[in-house]
């Protein structure tokens, strides 16, 4: 798809439109040396709490130090408020209320909740029974009023990436938009599919600091695609949608690239002694490969297990009544003795 062909998928209305203009966009910010001048210009209180200054709109240091650690330019680059912000950005740039998104499932519920807020449909075709897209059974989803293909790899809640030739052939032959959601793209082994934005100007590609950098209190989502479409995203949000909380906390944390790195590598090594122990454990069916930090067990009365476990003060995501994922809990990976407790208390339950 061409950028142009993409860039009429846009609502129009939104295309023409003139965004708000905040008082610290008026001038050049970064000719001379903003920090000494006198700001009058945003009724802001002048008495300096930390925070009496609005935040950078733009959050340039931001997108400089998470475009190095990304490989991205900052241009291909939206940052919002957790990824649940752009999800919704996304459905409001693209789908009026006779538009429909395409969501194979099951996987993540925020497309479908933010579709039907924004009163767009939504089409669920069902993965395979391992998980998988294919290709040749979302094309039929597709109608003239389709804009969005939601895709999750690695998929929530099943764990498993997706696999890369069925999401390329979507890219090549939907002629829609392709939102690809990597939120556990730092437990797998495959690279992203930031890396190929060039190739696809259909892509958008979604991406968390709430999971392996251990940031979910902070909220900080982001979007990369094509310079056009950031540069609308950027049209429609909030002007101010990361605090200066928010923006300071997250630089600091991506100087220590080495603790997310460590945290990976422990969470990997507990999910194989979870996974492996309870492949081990009377009474559980079935363990499902991850590509994640968390993954699928199916068990006999899996809804009843998980009430017990709340009794006992675990709490786990019950999936059991999930078209696809009839019997299954899902369990995230927790510290080492987090998950000695787990299975000590699925074990007394199962016995
Ligand atoms: C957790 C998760 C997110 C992250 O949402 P945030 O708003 O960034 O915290 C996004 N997509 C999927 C599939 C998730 O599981």
């Amino acid at each position: 798809m061409k950028i142009e062909e993409v860039l009429s998928l846009v609502r129009q209305h939104i295309r023409s439109l003139q965004p708000y203009s905040s008082a610290r966009d008026e001038f050049d910010q970064s000719s001379v040396d903003a920090k000494s001048f006198i700001y009058l210009d945003a009724n802001e209180n002048p008495y300096n709490t930390g925070y009496n200054r609005y935040p950078d709109p733009h959050q340039r240091e931001l997108k400089s130090k998470l475009g190095a650690i990304k490989n991205i330019n900052p241009e291909n680059m939206f940052l919002g408020n957790g990824s649940d912000e752009p999800i919704d950005l996304l459905i409001r740039l693209f789908c009026s209320e006779k538009n429909n998104v395409v969501i194979p499932s099951p996987t993540y519920g925020m497309y479908k909740v933010s579709a039907e807020i924004n009163h767009v449909s939504v089409k669920a075709p069902l993965l395979t029974s391992d998980f998988q897209i294919d290709a040749k059974a979302v094309v039929p989803s597709l109608d003239e009023d389709s804009r969005i293909i939601f895709l999750c790899s690695p998929n929530n809640p099943t764990g498993n990436l997706l696999k890369s030739g069925e999401i390329e052939t979507l890219l090549k032959t939907s002629n829609k938009i392709v939102v690809v959601d990597e939120a556990y793209i730092d437990f797998s082994q495959n690279q992203s599919w930031s890396q190929r934005l060039d190739e696809f100007p259909n892509m958008i590609v979604l991406q968390t600091l709430s999971k392996a950098w251990g940031l979910a209190g902070l909220r900080l989502g982001m979007a990369m695609a094509h310079e056009e479409i950031i540069r609308l995203l950027d049209k429609i949000k909030s002007p101010y949608n990361i605090s200066s909380a928010a923006q300071d906390l997250v630089s600091r944390a991506l100087d220590n690239i080495k603790f997310k790195d460590e945290w990976v590598r422990w969470i990997l090594d507990e999910r194989e002694f979870l996974t492996s122990s309870l492949k081990e454990m009377t009474g559980i069916e079935k363990v499902y490969p991850t590509d994640a930090n968390f993954f699928l067990v199916r068990m006999p009365n899996a809804h009843t297990v998980y009430q017990q476990l709340v009794e006992k003060g675990i709490v786990v995501r019950d999936r059991s009544n999930v078209k696809l994922c009839e019997g299954c809990l899902r369990i995230t990976v927790g510290t080492h003795e987090e998950n000695v407790a787990l299975l000590s208390a699925l074990k007394s339950l199962m016995s």
